[in-house]
């Protein structure tokens, strides 16, 4: 394994969105599940150790191993060969869940209900097409927050075929319509920031798509949850409007709050830190298109420099960018 410094990872946007997914989590991970009272008194303003889940600063959760194992699936089978692509997908998250596969100290922590549910039927040897759930109350952010490293296919797929792929990926955990979406409206808008828009751009522009893209009647009911996303102005909406729970509707509007309404990843990420509930989500949601837009070198180096296995991470990262280049 080669050791590296912070200044040979390689500085390209698969590791900027990428690492600013798991800088994010690994940022909000020790003060899930406190109140918004809890953080206006003590704000996050560093990365921090030993919290909810008692391990050291710099420690990444569910968000970042279950994106990892879709980079992982990616290096190994060809999306565009989907059946053995989602196989693949669902035998990494059975090991990571298993075995404790892609995760800062062997073992899976911080797994949430539905992904759980989801991936005790794969291990019974349900298809990763009927092994999410599709019940309205298991809209949780599961597949929101590991979605991101579809979004660097933009070249490979037609926007159609995107949103059908991302909406199979992110169903192996969360099969429900209204998940889907959210994964679809996000990875829009990380195309359009890789396609170098700035935010606000790639947020106006993406609505035009999304109206398309879920233009069919089957989606008009749940595209509807979206309301307030789709009005154009989520980031006019004061601090008190924005919620930061698992419900997926909540997590998208606060990551697309926290990057339209700061300058900087450092700035957007720490505003999704220090909202409330499920901060590491919303961080590492909100860390990956702050990377993107801004860079590997707009992410402070002293918490990259934290980060659990970061070297496994970056040799990663290496392997899938070879593998993207070969494609
Ligand atoms: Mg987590």
């Amino acid at each position: 394994m080669r050791v590296y410094s912070m200044q040979t990872i390689p500085d390209n946007d698969l590791s900027a969105g990428i690492l600013g997914v798991i800088v994010g989590d690994a940022l909000g991970l020790p003060v899930q599940f406190e109140e918004r009272e809890e953080r206006d008194i003590k704000p996050v303003t560093e990365m921090i150790g030993y919290g909810v889940f008692n391990v050291p600063s710099g420690s990444w959760s569910d968000d970042s191993s279950l994106t990892l194992c879709l980079v992982d699936a990616l290096t190994k089978v060809s999306p565009h060969q989907r059946q053995q692509f989602l196989q693949q997908l669902g035998q990494n998250f059975c090991q990571w869940l298993d075995n404790g596969y892609l995760t800062p100290f062997g073992y899976a922590y911080d797994v949430g209900g539905a992904t759980y549910k989801a991936v005790s039927r794969l291990q019974k040897g349900v298809s990763p097409l009927e092994s999410g759930s599709k019940k309205e109350y298991d809209n949780g952010n599961g597949s929101l927050m590991r979605i991101l490293p579809l979004a660097y296919y933009y070249q490979q797929f037609s926007p159609e075929e995107l949103i059908n792929l991302t909406h199979e990926v992110g169903s192996i955990t969360h099969g429900h319509l209204r998940a889907n979406i959210a994964c679809g409206i996000y990875i829009t808008i990380a195309v359009q920031l890789l396609q170098g828009k700035s935010p606000h751009q790639a947020y106006t522009d993406s609505l035009k798509q999304i109206n398309t893209l879920y233009s069919k009647p089957i989606y008009q009911q749940e595209l509807a949850y979206y309301h307030r996303i789709l009005a154009g102005n989520i980031q006019d909406r004061s601090r008190d409007e924005i919620k930061s729970t698992g419900y997926v509707v909540d997590t998208l509007e606060a990551s697309l709050w926290c990057l339209l309404t700061t300058n900087n990843y450092e700035e957007a990420v720490l505003k999704a830190g220090n909202l409330e509930k499920n901060t590491d989500t919303v961080g590492a949601v909100t860390g990956g298109l702050a990377g993107i837009y801004y860079g590997l070198k707009n992410i402070p180096e002293h918490w990259l420099s934290q980060i659990q296995k970061l070297d496994e991470i970056i040799d990663l990262m290496g392997l899938w960018d070879s593998v993207m280049q070969t494609t």
